[in-house]
């Protein structure tokens, strides 16, 4: 079984539509993928009325990657098999979705007082009606011929943390979102725990916080981590009884990453099923895995 569990679609930062990452995902011999887009289930709809088409069997797991900070530290939390729909978690989610217009808008006012010809139709033409992202921004750097590339436009010059067009977005606590995420039914894991290239991530003693408030795993093989940092973790998670997991974090063709990269033990994923009560995983054509 190969088992994906963090992926991005044009609900959010990717490039593929939430049918064509499901249909990838099965081309790709996938037998589960999470789709997991930033503050966002949008995409879960048109992903799931995919998979009946599919000529290989595919189940859905369903998903968002959620935004929070933690002492000023940004940091990711997946969020699976939640109920979409409990009032408050979706609450939280519609508060942090919405305040990346503002934020995008500040940042092209930024860039514009840096004398970057980018306009906000360019940025809304690029995003669609995607959770608004930092490399949505990017990508119209790239096609006005600033930056090579969208992880070029990462840099202090530009879009990283704290970086000259950088604007801050509204948040979530990540102890609140555990909190939210499993009133709803949902298990959560902790993104790509020590992503330094990223920027700042938080220190790894609030891996342990974050566990005792309820976190059920992290996410160790990702390829954002070295072989040491995926020894160290694993041995983290071990000591604290946290699960842990492996995934791509796919955006399609906005970075250089393939689905199934990383991949997640069967019998991680398993637990996870069995944990979570929000929603049940979503088998797709040939049955369920
Ligand atoms: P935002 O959520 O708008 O703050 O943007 C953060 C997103 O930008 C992350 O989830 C990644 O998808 C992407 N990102 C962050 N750092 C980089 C990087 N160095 N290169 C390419 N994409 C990045
Ligand atoms: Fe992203
Ligand atoms: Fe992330
Ligand atoms: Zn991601």
């Amino acid at each position: 079984m190969r088992i994906d569990l963090h992926t991005h679609s044009t609900a959010s930062d990717g490039t593929d539509t939430p049918a064509e990452l499901v249909r990838n995902a099965a081309a790709a011999g996938l037998d589960v993928v999470a789709l997991t887009d930033h503050d966002s289930t949008r995409g879960h709809a048109e992903a799931i009325a995919a998979l009946p088409e599919l000529d290989r069997p595919l189940t859905l797991v369903t998903g968002a990657e959620l935004s929070c900070r933690l002492d000023g530290v940004g940091l990711h939390l997946l969020a699976y098999l939640f109920d979409a729909d409990e009032p408050d978690f979706l609450a939280a989610r519609e508060l942090v979705r919405d305040d990346r217009v503002p934020r995008a808008r500040t940042m092209v006012a930024r860039l514009q007082e840096r004398g970057v010809p980018i306009t906000w139709e360019q940025v809304t033409r690029i995003a669609g009606d995607a959770s608004l992202g930092r490399p949505h921004i990017a990508t119209a750097l790239v096609e006005l011929g600033v930056v090579e590339t969208v992880s070029d436009a990462f840099t202090p010059e530009w879009l990283a943390d704290g970086g000259r067009a950088y604007a801050e977005k509204y948040e979530l606590d990540p102890f609140e979102a555990i909190r939210l995420v499993k009133a709803a039914g949902g298990v959560t894991v902790f993104a790509h725990p020590a992503a330094v290239k990223r920027g700042r991530v938080v220190p790894e003693a609030a891996i342990g916080r974050l566990a005792a408030a309820g976190l059920d795993g992290i996410e160790v093989d990702h390829m954002d981590h070295d072989a040491p940092t995926r020894a160290r973790l694993r041995s983290i998670a071990a000591e604290l009884g946290v699960l842990t997991t492996g995934s791509s974090d796919y955006h399609g063709s906005r970075k250089f990453v393939e689905l199934g990269a990383c991949t997640t033990d069967p019998e991680v994923y398993g637990e996870i099923t069995r944990r979570a009560f929000g929603a049940f995983p979503v088998p797709g054509a040939g049955g369920a895995a």
